[in-house]
């Protein structure tokens, strides 16, 4: 936090935050800002039931922000004592300390919606003019919806049809909460976007189909007069591949592609956070460093892909023997790293005893009975990473020294 940088923001009525992209830490919130939030945290008002976003890293807004796109996100706070939806303008800023830093504007307007009910819901008898050329013809997916009417969905082009799988008769006598699955709680969403200045901001959603399965949809809604009726035209992009890459891009960054287990990046990722919630450096933890005994042989005698398969039952049997909180490494090669959180040094030692032990009783057909060894050490307070990984190395290497098939304290 650097509170005294930032106090200016303080005697302005609109609520902001100052967010770092890369952490997501929240670096400051105002006097308006924190009223807002109560006891919320920034992920629970970004994914609340009233919210609606883009992206859900916020470092993948950075680029868009960089180039001055027009980004909003609809959070849900506490106002007037009940929990709502408040549109945010997000933007980029510097900061000489905290660097780059996403700055959230709570765009706060008490005008009303502008949303009367519509006089005719029967767009099929106009379909005439720019309308019919803008809207029908359109290969993106579309649907007119009237808001005034409870979200009903008035009319929606051919792409929207075949997408959805529904006819037209029947598409038109849905309501957006019947095909979005956030339900009813759409609608505050809807009258806030409705409201935004400056028409239509990318949100993303789940949709249902007509088949019953769903899919990530992008949309771009935003208010439209069409014949003297206040309606919302909502363009939709189906985003489904999009986000299963981005699951498995995101799977690979963090985890070891053959065992699975996390990679020494996100060791030092957990490692040097800050984040309270996480692992804060009073909380003290402890180390295992796991070496396979002899492995080259397994290698040389049974082959690399024996050795493998040896790899993937050791780490098996790593994540069996943990505890919920404890994390599991591959730091390379044969070698495995179990960080356990808030462990006394003696518990570490029972759990490397634990290890030990069923490491040596895993049987795999057509190989001999493999051991490990396990260096073990408690960080001590302001000891840095590479001063007790040192020690776990050296109790390590003291336990090959004593024969292997051996757990050792540093
Ligand atoms: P020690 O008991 O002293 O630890 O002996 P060791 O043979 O286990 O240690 P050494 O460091 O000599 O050999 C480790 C071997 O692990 C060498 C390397 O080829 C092998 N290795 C590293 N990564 C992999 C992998 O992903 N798959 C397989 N099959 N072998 C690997
Ligand atoms: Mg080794
Ligand atoms: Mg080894």
């Amino acid at each position: 936090m650097l509170p005294h940088s930032f106090d200016a923001l303080n005697f302005i009525k609109t609520p902001v935050w100052l967010v770092s992209p890369v952490s997501e830490h929240l670096i400051f919130a105002n006097i308006a800002a924190t009223d807002m939030m109560r006891n919320k945290t920034l992920t629970e008002m970004r994914q609340g039931i009233y919210s609606a976003s883009a992206q859900q890293q916020l470092a993948m807004y950075v680029p868009d922000l960089k180039s001055e796109l027009d980004i909003v996100e609809i959070w849900t706070v506490w106002r007037d004592g009940h929990e709502t939806t408040l549109s945010c303008r997000l933007s980029l800023a510097g900061h000489e300390i905290a660097g780059d830093v996403i700055v959230f504007e709570g765009i706060v307007s008490q005008a009303p919606s502008g949303l009367k009910a519509s006089r005719s819901a029967n767009y099929q008898r106009k379909k005439q003019g720019f309308y019919a050329r803008f809207f029908q013809t359109n290969s993106a997916p579309m649907l007119l919806i009237d808001p005034a009417r409870d979200g009903l969905i008035v009319d929606a082009n051919l792409a929207a049809l075949n997408f959805y799988g529904y006819h037209h008769d029947t598409m038109c006598s849905k309501h957006t909460w019947e095909i979005n699955t956030l339900g009813r709680n759409i609608l505050p969403i809807m009258t806030e976007i409705a409201r935004l200045p400056g028409g239509h901001k990318p949100l993303n959603f789940v949709h249902r189909l007509a088949d019953g399965s769903t899919r990530h949809v992008q949309t771009y809604a935003g208010p439209i007069e069409i014949y003297g009726d206040k309606l919302m035209l909502c363009i939709i992009h189906d985003i489904t591949e999009q986000k299963r890459l981005e699951q498995e891009l995101e799977h690979a960054a963090l985890r070891d592609s053959m065992t699975g287990l996390l990679n020494r990046r996100q060791f030092y990722l957990i490692t040097e956070q800050t984040n309270p919630s996480h692992l804060p450096a009073q909380q003290q933890f402890s180390l295992l460093l796991v070496d396979t005994d002899h492995f080259k042989n397994i290698n040389d005698v049974f082959g690399h892909s024996k050795g493998d398969e040896v790899l993937i039952s050791l780490s098996r049997m790593l994540e069996a023997c943990s505890r919920k909180d404890d994390f599991v490494f591959r730091w390379g090669g044969e070698e495995f790293v179990l960080l356990l959180p808030r462990t006394t040094l003696d518990v570490a030692m029972q759990v490397a005893e634990t290890i030990r032990a069923e490491v040596a009783r895993i049987a795999i057909p057509g190989l001999p009975r493999f051991t490990v060894s396990i260096g073990v050490a408690r960080h001590n307070p302001d000891e840095s990473i590479d001063d007790l990984f040192k020690r776990v190395d050296d109790a390590l290497y003291r336990a090959k020294n004593n024969g292997r098939n051996k757990v050792l304290a540093a």
